[in-house]
């Protein structure tokens, strides 16, 4: 192994997430950079891994990636790792990845749990599109300005939140993006694990009676396209039509969300198209 910084993810919960990679990986470097030296040590244990350790977090990151650096540069092999799930999503190691990218060090990342994307394949939100936000700020002002900014993207909307912040934040999104659609997605792959589904104001209704614990990924459905955005029905239905593979019912779907009109509107307006380009 030579000059290689491997970024490996980790379970978020649930041991068994751990990839065969990644245990024979952080068996074969010469060094495991981790945000918790402690914490890791406890995960190496569980897989019979014994290297030497070094932490890399927040507040030591200049110092720490600097001799990481070093040690890259000496030809050496480092495995970065976070407490849980992959390093660099809303945990450390991007200006290290930057850095050792810019000297021309092969970085390789090793797959694996991410508390986002777990979140959002079991959310039923829709997965074509989704904007990752990280964590809401947690003073309220400066809440309220990120939300706003991300109010009109497309797509799914996915945030990491504390428990004890969470409720603020639903009626922040009430207040600024309006009545959404709403997931919390509770202890993913621990034994309390839990989807709390509904309208963000009876999402508001379930965690003000049952305050939620433990960790917590907050997912916004998109609202819906305002008329200004929206491409003209037959405009979409008229280009799905040249795709022959699609029924009208699948085309009436797509048109539907794309143009912001109802799935009966759009599929009778997919049937008339249809009808009228055929021969009499
Ligand atoms: N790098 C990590 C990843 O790939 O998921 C995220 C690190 S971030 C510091 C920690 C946040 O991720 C938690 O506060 C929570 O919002 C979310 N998270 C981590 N594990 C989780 C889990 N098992 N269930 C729900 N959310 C989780």
């Amino acid at each position: 192994m030579t000059a290689t910084l491997y970024i490996i993810a980790t379970p978020i919960g649930n041991l068994e997430d751990m990839t065969y990679r990644a245990v024979r990986i952080l068996g074969e470097v010469d060094l495991v950079a981790a945000e918790d030296t402690r914490h890791s040590l406890k995960l190496m244990t569980h897989f019979g891994i014994s290297k030497p350790l070094t932490s890399y977090f927040d507040h030591n990151q200049q110092i720490k990636g600097e001799r990481i650096l070093n040690a890259l540069r000496q030809g050496k092999s480092v495995a970065l790792i976070s407490d849980a799930g992959t390093p660099c999503i809303s945990d450390p190691g991007y200006q290290l990845v930057r850095d050792a990218v810019s000297e021309g060090i092969s970085v390789v990342p090793l797959p694996g749990s991410c508390a986002a994307v777990t979140a959002l394949s079991a959310s039923g939100m829709p997965t074509d599109a989704f904007t990752f936000a990280g964590f809401p700020p947690s003073r309220q002002g400066k809440r309220r300005t990120f939300l706003s900014s991300l109010s009109n993207l497309p797509g799914t909307l996915v945030m990491y939140e504390a428990p004890h912040r969470l409720l603020d934040t639903l009626n922040d999104i009430r207040d600024l993006l309006g009545e959404r659609v709403v997931v919390v997605a509770r202890e993913l792959t621990k034994i309390f694990e839990e989807f709390i589904r509904g309208t963000v104001s009876e999402v508001i209704s379930s965690v003000s009676q049952t305050p939620v614990r433990g960790e917590v990924v907050l997912l916004v459905a998109p609202g819906e396209v305002s008329a200004a955005e929206a491409e003209p029905l037959e405009k979409v239905l008229l280009r799905l039509m040249e795709d022959e593979s699609l029924s009208i019912k699948d085309m009436a779907k797509i048109a539907a969300v794309e143009s912001g009109v109802s799935r009966s509107e759009a599929y009778a307006e997919a049937l008339r198209l249809k009808n009228s380009a055929e021969p009499p």
